[in-house]
């Protein structure tokens, strides 16, 4: 996708979002009341004790990482989302505890580096869920504002 493709479908995205928020909150309160708030499954990249991930400045990815999901998990809860953080060095183990948790929503953090002189952020989602590559565009555009 070039910068104008995504620049116009974001354009796009933003045209709807409000509405869509304000959608989403409606939705939210409404589980909430019913006891069902959204799962969101959070996955800090790598493992402390085996996969260091990027390491720099005294730092590895994977403690980084856990912070992060920590407080993104903090976040959510103050805001009444279920959520669980879940650190492992093997990916389709991840996915069996998601989906054996039955996560709306996972989510995967990860601080990668390459070669110094890369910067920005990369967001992923599932090549056939259109309700993915929303989110994904959302998201993505909201942390270039950062
Ligand atoms: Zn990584």
């Amino acid at each position: 996708m070039t910068r104008d493709e995504y620049n116009a479908l974001r354009a796009e995205l933003l045209e709807t979002e409000l509405t869509n928020t304000q959608l989403a909150l409606t939705e939210l309160y409404e589980s909430i009341l019913e006891g069902k708030a959204m799962k969101i499954f959070i996955n800090p990249g790598h493992c402390i004790d085996s996969d260091s991930g990027a390491v720099g400045f005294g730092l590895t990815e994977a403690e980084v990482a856990m912070q992060i999901a920590k407080r993104v998990s903090h976040y959510l809860a103050a805001v009444g989302y279920k959520t669980k953080v879940f650190q492992y060095d093997g990916l389709e183990e991840i996915v069996d505890v998601s989906n054996y948790w039955d996560a709306d929503l996972f989510v995967s953090i990860h601080c990668n580096a390459f070669n110094g002189a890369a910067r920005g952020t990369e967001t992923f989602y599932f090549h056939n869920s259109v309700e993915g590559e929303n989110l994904a565009l959302l998201t993505f555009g909201d942390c270039h504002k950062i």
